[in-house]
C-alpha cells in the first residue's frame, strides 16, 4: 500500500519545480550604469542558472508586446501606483488606473528603446519569486535595502510621473510563471536557450548529498 506521506511527498516534489524559468532584462539605465555584471552576480550567487543571454536594442513594438503579454497590464500597473501614492498620503496624477497604465506603457516604450538592454533567461527552484526578491520592489524609493533596485537606484513614481517618463529601476523581472512563459518566447528562439547541468546543482538539489566523500 502506498503511504499517504509518500503521496504528499510526490505531490510536493512535482510542485517544487527546479526547472522554472524567468525572463530578466537589464534595462538601458542598468547597462549605462555598468551594472550588468552586478546583476548577473546577484542571481548567480544564490544558485540560479543562466540558460540564455543576449544584448539587443529593442523596438517599441517589442516593448509593447512584452508588457502586454498580460492583457490587464495597464489596469494592474495603474491600480498599483494609485494605491502607492495614497498609502504615502500623496495625490496620484489620476484616479483612473487605465489612464495611468496607458501613460506608463508610453513611457516604457521610450525608455526601453533608448539604448542596448541585456535580456536573460534564468532557471531554478522558485525562480520567479527568488528573482523578484533579489530585484526588489518596483519603486526604488521603497525597494528594500539589499535588493538590486534598493541598493543601486534612486527614483520615484512622483518624480517619474512629473517628468513624464517611466520609473528607472534597472531591471525587468517576470511577475509570474504564465507571464514568464510568454515573455521568454518573445525574446528568445528555442535554440538560444541552453539545457545544461551546473556542478553546484548536486549540492543544491541532491536529496542525499551523495558523491562528496570518496
Ligand atoms: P515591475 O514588474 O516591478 O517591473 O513593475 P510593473 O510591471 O508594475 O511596471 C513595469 C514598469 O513600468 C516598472 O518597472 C517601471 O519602470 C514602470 N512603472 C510602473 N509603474 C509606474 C508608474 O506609476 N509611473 C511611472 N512613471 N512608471 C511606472
Ligand atoms: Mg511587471
Amino acid at each position: 500500500m502506498v503511504e499517504f506521506g509518500h503521496i504528499l511527498q510526490i505531490l510536493y516534489s512535482n510542485m517544487a519545480n527546479k526547472k522554472e524559468r524567468s525572463l530578466v532584462i537589464v534595462k538601458p539605465d542598468g547597462v549605462q550604469r555598468s551594472l550588468i555584471g552586478e546583476v548577473v552576480k546577484r542571481y548567480e550567487q544564490v544558485g540560479l542558472k543562466l540558460v540564455g543571454i543576449k544584448m539587443i536594442i529593442p523596438t517599441e513594438d517589442q516593448v509593447e508586446a512584452h508588457y502586454m503579454v498580460n492583457p490587464d497590464f495597464k489596469t494592474n500597473v495603474g491600480t498599483k501606483t494609485i494605491e502607492s501614492y495614497k498609502k504615502k498620503g500623496e495625490t496620484p496624477p489620476t484616479e483612473n488606473p487605465e489612464e495611468q497604465g496607458e501613460f506608463v506603457l508610453n513611457g516604457l516604450k521610450k525608455y526601453m528603446v533608448s539604448g542596448p538592454v541585456v535580456v536573460m533567461c534564468w532557471e531554478g527552484l522558485h525562480v520567479i519569486d527568488v528573482v523578484r526578491k533579489i530585484t526588489g520592489g518596483t519603486e526604488p524609493r521603497t525597494s528594500d535595502v539589499g535588493t538590486i533596485r534598493g541598493d543601486y537606484v534612486l527614483d520615484s513614481y512622483q518624480l517619474a510621473d512629473t517628468d513624464n517618463r517611466a520609473v528607472r529601476n534597472l531591471i525587468h523581472a517576470s511577475g509570474n510563471l504564465e507571464e514568464a512563459g510568454k515573455e521568454i518566447i518573445l525574446w528568445f528562439d528555442e535554440s538560444e536557450l541552453i539545457d545544461y547541468r551546473l556542478v553546484q546543482e548536486q549540492i543544491l538539489y541532491d536529496v542525499n548529498l551523495d558523491g562528496i566523500l570518496e
